[in-house]
């Protein structure tokens, strides 16, 4: 059976909306793999290191057939066939692609941990997401996406610019 996979893309180079499509644009491709729709694009200020421009970010939601392992290497490569050249910790990048929610399940393995254990701190991630899924209960944290944002309350510096998908 497809799973439904929430994937988080982010940007800050060059012409980040543009990654954006691109990005999607590959993982549509992917056999396997379907879109089935992309939130609106986010503008936020950069994160970690703040001297660097600031990130456009979007949340995706796909039908996939792929196992999570296999998902993960196609977003990888992605990444790699876009440039991404891999230097700093939350420094400057083209593309950054993250498997946020992988339908229900929980898999902490090397390399990969999912849901992505970054989701409840960043309003980046949970405002997107909260478009496309707002119920969405989180498989582990108990609450739902829109709890979740709720509880970031005014922390977050995430703005919507345009609507996609
Ligand atoms: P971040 O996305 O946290 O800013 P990176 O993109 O540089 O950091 O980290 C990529 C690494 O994170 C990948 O090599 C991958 O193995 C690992 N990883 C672990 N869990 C996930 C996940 N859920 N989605 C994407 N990458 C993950
Ligand atoms: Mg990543």
């Amino acid at each position: 059976m497809p799973e439904t996979v929430y994937i988080g893309l982010g940007s800050n180079l060059g012409a980040p909306e543009d990654n954006l499509r691109a990005a999607l644009e590959r993982l549509a491709q992917v056999e396997g793999v379907e879109r089935i729709a992309v939130s609106p694009f986010y503008r936020t200020a950069p994160f970690g290191i703040t001297d660097q421009p600031e990130f456009i970010n979007a949340v995706a939601r796909l039908s996939t057939t792929l196992e999570p392992r296999a998902l993960l290497d196609t977003l990888l490569e992605i990444e790699k066939e876009m440039g991404r050249v891999r230097k700093q910790k939350w420094g400057p990048r083209l593309i950054d692609l993250d498997i946020l929610l992988f339908g229900g399940r929980v898999i902490e393995e090397p390399g990969l941990t999912v849901p992505h254990p970054g989701i409840a701190e960043r309003g980046f991630v949970l405002a997107p997401l909260a478009d496309l899924a707002a119920d969405l209960p989180h498989p582990t944290l108990k609450q739902n996406v829109k709890q979740l944002y709720d509880a970031l309350g005014a922390s977050t510096d995430t703005r919507r610019i345009e609507s996609e998908g």
